[in-house]
């Protein structure tokens, strides 16, 4: 049963059962009124009907005393005179002289109608008329004594027929039936009135008093019923559709949002609870609009970030850039205001120094921080992320340092990546004492040759923390969350990987562009590195010098002491040669014990110099050397040949041949010395 069908009953059965039961106790009211009013007419007729024959009789016998009266006083003409004078002829209808019993002894005292043959009924009787004849007339005597003594009788009537029952139901309003032993009983009126009574005089009479008659009253009780009826069915089906209209419009409504439809909305009718469910639903729907659209936004802006961030990450090895992108990404992601990656500084392995940053919040240069510092310094220390409110520039109990941002929300994560590993690489000959590696690694050129060249991994914290990620300001308003955390250490290992690949990829490169016996520049690097000199050298018309520089009777040495001491040799010549030229200057090793010296806007004569100087470092000190039997000290020497871009050749084998050439002249000169090319 649908709740319109429920309404509509109830409100019918509210209103029309008490109309109903009204109904029914005004028609009882209404009966029982109309009984009470038909007993009251008919003892009024019957005391009416008994008072009229009361007073016709009365009146009978008046006009017979009146007569008998006159007749005793008068002669008998005179007496008949005024005897006519005084017969009340509007009740009486005739005088006989005679007695009841017997009419007409003296008809010339007769007066009036003729008496009529039959039954009279005497005035003076006081029970019903028993007799067996019909009654004709209504009749009363008056006995005279008369002067001789004889006693005369005169008898007063009235007929007692049609005309005088008329009258009396006239009189009465009542219906009439005079029974007696006729065969047919003379009716007056209406033979089926409501009600029968006798009355109580000598006259047999049947009165009869109409019945009310209520049926009139009863339709027109039922017509207001019926209208009531009507008019309640109307009503209640208009109170349970206005009802029920908002709530079959609010149902359809949640059905399209079911179904995705949230741009959807109920019209308000009125104040009522109903409109006020339509209001509330109606704002609920515009916020879940607003909700989804924002996150749709989001979702979509996310998308595009992580587009880009994959993008960035297959095309380039630009680590500020690769960075710079993982922190917008984490920032879409978990809402912020502002961010920074802070990584382990390669100068100073107890810093963190800033690498990516976003959003303005009052730190404009590039932070460091030490570790252990401040806030960040110290979740470094730690290696744990955290996340929460920073009040008065307090966190977990940590002051903010000068170069942290004034942020009133954090939420920073740090990385690790993995941890670094003794890679076959970085184990094999390497000349060079590391030191520190965390704080040694450098992607700058050391004094003209590559870093050290073991891959250690970046640079970490004791705790082996690589770097950490940190956002501030949640947008929403809100305190970061450990979702957000969870959030963020996907892009802090991102960032870990991104760290270590793009170090990885340098190490590899340089791998490849490098001697291991020496750590300098190879061969391959030596014929880019010209070219491009030979071209700038060139374009600019600026000198470029270039020392070939080559062991004085090295195969001696081999042949004396054995390969691996000659090793040692041409490693700690590399170092004396690095340590003598400026960080602009590139060393090579250009095969077996052949090196070479780039030294870029240098002319023959600064070549000199450089040469001159390195002579000295290599002659100067002895070359500390140990074999199977100990440590030896060498004296070495060498020789060099200087070759200047734009004075003895443009191109790099042009420059390479003149260097050659150059050092054979000093080689013939008597070695441990250098010679300039011949222009
Ligand atoms: P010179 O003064 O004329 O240069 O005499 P030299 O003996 O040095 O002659 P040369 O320059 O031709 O020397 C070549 C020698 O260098 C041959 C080889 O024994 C040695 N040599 C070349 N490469 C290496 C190397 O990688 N390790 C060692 N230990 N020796 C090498
Ligand atoms: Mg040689
Ligand atoms: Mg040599």
């Amino acid at each position: 049963m649908s709740l319109r069908s429920r309404l509509t009953t109830a409100f019918l059965v509210v209103v029309l059962g008490p109309v109903l039961v009204g109904a029914v106790f005004v028609a009882a009211v209404m009966s029982h009124l109309a009984d009470s009013r038909g007993e009251a007419l008919a003892n009024s007729a019957v005391t009416m009907v008994d008072s009229t024959l009361g007073t016709i009789c009365e009146r009978i016998q008046a006009s017979a005393a009146a007569v008998a009266l006159n007749y005793r006083n008068g002669d008998q003409e005179n007496a008949v005179e005024m005897a006519q004078l005084l017969v009340d002829r509007a009740v009486v209808d005739g005088v006989v002289f005679s007695s009841l019993a017997s009419v007409g002894t003296d008809p010339g005292m007769d007066i009036g109608a003729e008496a009529p043959q039959g039954s009279w009924v005497d005035c003076g009787e006081t029970v019903a008329y028993a007799g067996t004849e019909p009654i004709v007339a209504l009749g009363a005597q008056a006995e005279v004594q008369n002067a001789d003594g004889s006693t005369s009788v005169f008898s007063a009537f009235r007929e007692v027929d049609q005309e005088f029952l008329a009258r009396l139901s006239r009189v009465a309003d009542a219906d009439l039936i005079l029974q007696d032993a006729r065969p047919a009983p003379i009716e007056v009126g209406s033979a089926d009135a409501g009600r029968w009574d006798f009355t109580d005089t000598f006259l047999p009479l049947r009165i009869g008093t109409a019945a009310t008659d209520v049926t009139p009253m009863y339709w027109t009780l039922a017509a207001m019923v019926f209208a009531s009826a009507v008019c309640a069915v109307a009503l209640a089906t208009w109170l349970a559709r206005s009802t029920t209209r908002p709530l079959a419009e609010l149902s359809a409504a949640a059905e399209r949002v079911a179904h995705g439809d949230l741009t959807v909305r109920v019209p308000v009718h009125g104040r009522d609870e109903v409109a006020h469910l339509a209001f509330a639903f109606n704002r609920m729907t515009a916020q879940t609009q607003s909700y989804v659209s924002a996150l749709t936004a989001s979702r979509d802006q996310m998308r595009g970030q992580l587009g880009r961030l994959g993008q960035t990450l297959t095309a380039t090895l630009d680590l500020d850039r690769i960075l710079e992108v993982i922190l917008d990404t984490a920032m879409v992601t978990a809402g912020a205001e502002a961010g920074v990656i802070m990584l382990v500084d390669v100068d100073d392995a107890d810093q963190l120094r800033e690498r990516a940053g976003e959003g303005d919040l009052g730190i404009t240069e590039p932070a460091t921080i030490r570790i252990g510092e401040g806030i960040i310094g110290a979740i470094a220390a730690g290696g744990v992320p955290a996340h929460g409110r920073i009040v008065d520039g307090r966190f977990e109990g940590r002051r903010r340092a000068d170069t942290e941002p004034d942020a009133h929300t954090i939420v920073a994560v740090p990385f690790s990546g993995r941890q670094p590993v003794d890679h076959e690489w970085s184990s094999g000959r390497q000349p060079v004492d590391h030191g520190r590696s965390t704080s040694r690694h450098s992607t700058e050129l050391e004094r003209g040759r590559p870093a050290d060249g073991e891959y250690g991994g970046a640079p970490r914290t004791d705790a082996g923390v690589l770097g950490v990620l940190v956002l501030y300001n949640r947008i929403a308003g809100d305190d970061f969350e450990p979702g957000d955390v969870d959030t963020l250490k996907t892009f802090a290992g991102q960032a870990s990987v991104a760290v270590e690949n793009v170090l990885l990829h340098r190490h590899a490169e340089r791998l490849s562009l490098t001697d291991p016996l020496t750590g300098l520049w190879n061969y391959r690097f030596m014929q880019t590195s010209l070219r491009r000199e030979a071209e700038r050298s060139r374009r600019y018309q600026r000198p470029s010098a270039l020392l070939a520089i080559d062991l004085d009777r090295f195969k001696d040495v081999n042949d004396t002491y054995g390969h691996p001491v000659g090793d040692q040799v041409l490693a700690e010549l590399a170092r004396r040669v690095t340590a003598q030229i400026r960080e602009v200057d590139l060393a090579f090793r250009h095969g077996g014990e052949e090196f070479m010296v780039l030294l870029p806007e240098t002319d023959a004569a600064g070549a000199a110099v450089v040469a001159e100087r390195l002579g000295k470092a290599v002659n100067a000190r002895k070359f500390k050397v140990n074999d199977a039997s100990g440590g030896r000290e060498l004296n070495i020497t060498v020789s060099i040949g200087i070759a200047v871009l734009g004075e003895h050749a443009d191109t790099a084998t042009g420059v390479l041949a003149a260097a050659d050439e150059a050092l054979y002249a000093a080689k013939a000169a008597g070695r441990d010395t250098w010679r300039v090319a011949v222009a």
